[in-house]
């Protein structure tokens, strides 16, 4: 059985400066493109992984993780 999704994870590509905070500090939920600007590994977090993806937002120094609890399940509606 899937885990339920608690949050959705992404990164504004616009405010991305490519300072690696967000995959240095949680490389779980972050990685990197080529030329250093962080990029997603997996969107769909559960409930144990919230925390996870808030750490990755308060060291974003751009504020360019977002997590957005709001959009939880119902993925199907
Ligand atoms: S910490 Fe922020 S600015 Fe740096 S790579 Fe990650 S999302 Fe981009």
């Amino acid at each position: 059985m899937r885990e339920a999704v608690a949050a959705r994870v992404s990164i504004d590509s616009s405010l991305c400066q490519g300072h690696g905070r967000c995959y240095s500090v949680v490389p779980e939920l972050f990685g990197f493109d080529g030329e250093g600007y962080g990029v997603v590994l997996e969107s769909a977090i559960s409930a144990d992984r919230v925390g996870l993806a808030h750490a990755a937002a308060i060291e974003c120094p751009e504020r360019a993780v977002v997590v957005d609890e709001a959009q939880s399940d119902d993925t199907n509606a």
